[in-house]
């Protein structure tokens, strides 16, 4: 036990600090806060108890906001005919680099007949299934999702960020009209808007893609877009707009209230792991990372502190005398009683992020409180157990809102408005964050931006934004309100 404690030490001392190298400080603290390592299966990952507690926090949010709203959830097969795939050009096009194929099978490795495609995202094969069961305009909308995992086959892989394999939600909705199915884009734009923001505490710029970075084959692509703390933005989620797109490649008509055919109007949406890295990036610090607590999947540790076996005993009765009204309060909560030093112990619930812990020795007992150090301030209060529960309740809830108004401040105090592509330029060199500024929808001076500053695309479109100004690379007239950075 003795040995397991010192190599506990040295694992935390082993963390990067995120000041001297981002990319090794997230390496560090997603291994070693145990969210998940690499398999031994090249650029495949496995997501560890503790990370995995995260996205099933986010799971059971998402998938309780599109119930309400009447999605419904199916399983699709894993693998895809090649001759589904080949069916919409764009699609295929935009995803054969990253295609994944089942050739052989059986104990003499026989040749398949038709090569299989591992999905990399199911709206081939969904369409090819859904036309089955849309007849006539009352079986509209079809509003289906599923949580599976896909395969890209990616070759520079990261944790949680890109990887051949990722698990998330798809899904894929039919609808009788353009409209309706643009405001179910748009519906999900929110909800994912609502996870990244009232769930992660990451505030995200919401808004269209600019085309040459739409979807493959979709008419437009919805987008919700953080910053990390290194000034980088990560997409969080995107909702398509296919428009008839898809239905016309796989034939899905319905008949309308005219009786006459037509063909549906169809969405696409998804959520994933990197979800998970989007908290670690968005929150994190030089002790580890922090997790927002309402995806916690421990919310308060309990750290108990004694000398010897009498005074363990009392910390012991102490504690069960008030861990129930946690648990009645909903505080997802644990006592660490694994042997160690408690500095020890310290360091490795930093490290793991857990918003809130309690110190407790014999003299709280007596005094009938606990010592509340937060994650976040680092500040240490007495508490007393009377009413802890609902005090730790509270305590969270505002816990979870400072995180968001930290990670608020952060993008504004990396935000910037610039008017001129040498400026951007320049910005770029040495800086990130979110460079606001305008452009008149030219997809070849965008491709000048990405080239010219180093990578910088335009992560989103602000339509609700009015345009008065000039376009940063050419300088006539604007269309469009936009922000560029660099992004994962
Ligand atoms: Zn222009």
């Amino acid at each position: 036990m003795k040995q397991e404690t010192e190599e506990q030490q040295d694992f935390v001392k082993e963390v990067t600090k995120m000041s001297d190298d981002f990319d090794k400080w997230y390496t560090d603290v997603v291994r070693k806060a145990e969210l998940a390592d690499w398999s031994g299966v090249r650029g495949m990952m496995v997501v560890r108890p503790y990370g995995w507690a995260m996205w099933e926090a986010i799971q059971r949010a998402f998938d309780d906001m599109i119930k309400e709203s009447g999605h419904e959830n199916w399983a699709f097969p894993l693998l895809i005919p090649r001759s589904y795939l080949m069916k919409e050009a764009e699609h295929i096009e935009g995803f054969a680099p990253e295609v994944a194929w089942v050739t052989k099978a059986g104990g003499q490795m026989e040749e398949l007949e038709e090569p299989l495609a591992v999905r990399p995202t199911s709206e081939t094969i969904i369409g090819a299934i859904i036309r089955r069961y849309i007849q006539s305009h009352r079986d509209l909308p079809k509003l289906t999702n599923q949580w599976n995992s896909v395969v890209r086959w990616e070759m520079r892989s990261r944790l949680f960020l890109r990887s051949r394999e990722f698990w998330w939600q798809e899904g894929h909705t039919f609808h009788a009209s353009a409209q309706e199915a643009i405001d179910e884009a748009d519906l999900i734009l929110g909800y994912y808007r609502s996870i990244a923001e009232d769930w992660l505490a990451v505030p995200v710029l919401a808004g269209k893609k600019s085309p040459s970075e739409t979807f493959p084959g979709a008419v437009h692509t919805l987008t919700v877009e953080g910053l990390m703390r290194d000034q980088i933005a990560l997409q969080m989620g995107t909702s398509h707009y296919f428009g008839q797109n898809f239905a016309r490649a796989y034939d899905i008509s319905f008949s309308n209230r005219e009786n006459e055919r037509e063909l549906c109007y169809s969405t696409s949406w998804g959520i994933s792991t990197r979800l998970v890295g989007a908290l670690v990036m968005g929150h994190g610090d030089d002790s580890g990372i922090i997790v927002p607590p309402r995806v916690a999947p421990i919310q308060v540790i309990v750290v108990p502190i004694f000398r010897d076996d009498e005074g363990q005993a009392k910390v012991r009765r102490f504690i069960d005398s008030w861990s129930g009204d946690l648990k009645h309060a909903g505080v997802r909560h644990r006592v660490d009683w694994r042997d160690g030093r408690p500095g020890d112990k310290y360091a490795h619930w930093e490290l793991k992020g857990v918003p809130l812990r309690l110190n407790v020795g014999a003299r709280d007992a007596d005094a009938l409180q606990v010592e509340m150090v937060d994650r976040l301030t680092r500040q240490k209060v007495s508490v007393p157990v009377a009413g802890l529960g609902e005090r730790l309740r509270k305590e969270l809830e505002d816990f979870q809102r400072r995180l968001f108004d930290r990670a608020m401040k952060f993008q504004s105090d990396h935000s910037y408005e610039l008017r001129t592509l040498d400026e951007v330029v320049a910005h770029f060199r040495d800086r990130g964050g979110f460079v606001w500024t305008e452009w008149c929808g030219d997809t070849d001076e965008e491709a000048r931006i990405k080239a010219e500053a180093g990578g910088v695309t335009i992560r989103v479109i602000d339509e609700s934004a009015k345009v008065t100004g000039t376009c940063v690379v050419c300088g006539r007239p604007s269309k469009y309100r936009v922000a560029l950075a660099k992004a994962y």
